[in-house]
């Protein structure tokens, strides 16, 4: 039986020919084509600069390193979030407090009104799944507050909100993951507004150097290689079709499971592209839900679970001070009940079909169950 997974990189001939092309070239760290993929980037978010880095929570730490922040700060982020959003934030020294999700899993912006305090210095919100979270919102509540916003749009490439794209809204941090939406296997972009930062990065990310051999700052090496920046640019070439791919598949999914009362769909809200990364819907309360995956893959059906418990609730981060314990009952509501499906450009056409029907023969089964 044939298993339809969560994830597969869309990586063909034309990736290949010019990995290729990198390989004979003999020029295979930074180069041309990592200037062609930051072109392609600043074209994709409209802002007016791209900075390649080695992956994606490199770019979360480049973009970190360059507000400043350090200990003492307080940051605003989402529960909902993979570790790397956590962790960039606790390389800076800087203190970390969650604000709850909306309906739409991304933050919500009266929470972030009601942690805000002297320390507060940025926002960093979450496009989580792939749907941008309420940009012009949030970037008011940061003008009122002067406060600084870095986006986190790992799984957001391609995502809109209010007509401005993902990472043009504020410093953008893209990951370019096995798994993400644009693949280098390893890889990302800082997306920044303003001239100087952007400058800056470039000297940090190259040990500091202004030109060969003269030390401006004390640097870093955050460099993509040409190799990992050529897979990406044919992708990032043909991002309106896989995008206008995996809205389909969604919008289909949505349509399958329209009936399906039990289960709770993804909405986008309104002014709002989705990018789908993730398809995720939320089992009934009562259900295991891992008893619904085991049977899912039982019958050839990958999923995910993004993400099974808040950020912060493990060991490692329960124990640090820097780590705020705050109360976001729709994220630990999320984190019990979600389930990702796949919605991924390699669906064939009876796919979709299939993985709505063996959700709800899951669901079956594990009332009979019950
Ligand atoms: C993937 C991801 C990251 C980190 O990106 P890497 O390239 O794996 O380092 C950060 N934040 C979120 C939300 C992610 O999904």
């Amino acid at each position: 039986m044939r298993t339809i997974r969560i994830s597969v990189p869309q990586i063909g001939q034309a990736e290949e020919d010019l990995v290729l092309q990198v390989l004979r070239s003999g020029q295979l760290a930074q180069g041309p084509m990592v200037a062609r993929l930051e072109e392609l980037f600043k074209n994709l978010t409209g802002a007016p600069h791209a900075v390649a880095v080695t992956n994606g929570t490199i770019a979360l730490e480049a973009a970190l390193y360059l507000t400043g922040i350090g200990c003492g700060d307080e940051v605003i982020t989402s529960p909902l979030t993979f570790a790397a959003t956590l962790n960039a934030v606790l390389h800076t020294g800087a203190t970390v407090r969650f604000a709850d999700v909306g309906d739409d899993f991304t933050l919500d912006c009266q929470s972030v009104e009601r942690l805000l305090n002297h320390r507060t210095r940025l926002i960093l919100p979450v496009h989580l799944y792939g749907l941008c979270a309420d940009m012009p919102a949030i970037v008011d509540v940061a003008a009122r507050h002067s406060l600084q916003v870095v986006e986190d749009a790992a799984q957001a490439h391609g995502a809109t909100c209010g007509g401005r794209s993902a990472g043009g809204w504020a410093t953008g941090c893209f990951s370019f993951y096995a798994t993400k939406n644009v693949t280098t296997g390893e890889g990302g972009v800082v997306t920044l507004q303003d001239d100087k930062l952007a400058e800056r990065l470039r000297i940090v990310r190259h040990q500091g150097m202004s030109r060969q051999y003269e030390y401006v700052l004390p640097g870093r090496n955050w460099r993509l290689s040409d190799l990992a920046a050529a897979m990406a640019i044919p992708q990032l070439e043909r991002l309106d079709q896989s995008l206008a791919k995996r809205r389909r598949n969604a919008a289909e999914l949505s349509s399958f499971l329209r009936d399906e009362g039990r289960i709770t769909l993804p909405a986008v809200p309104s002014g709002r592209d989705h990018a789908w990364h993730q398809y995720t819907v939320l089992l009934p309360p009562h259900v295991r839900r891992e008893a619904v995956i085991s049977f899912m893959v039982a019958h050839g059906v990958q999923t995910g679970v993004y993400y099974p418990r808040l950020v912060w609730d493990y060991d490692c981060y329960r124990s640090l001070e820097q780590v705020g314990r705050d109360d976001t009952p729709r994220a630990a509501d999320i984190a019990r009940r979600c389930l990702s499906l796949p919605v991924h450009p390699s669906l064939l056409p009876d796919d979709i079909a299939y993985i709505a029907e063996i959700l709800i023969a899951a669901l079956d089964s594990c009332q009979r169950i019950l």
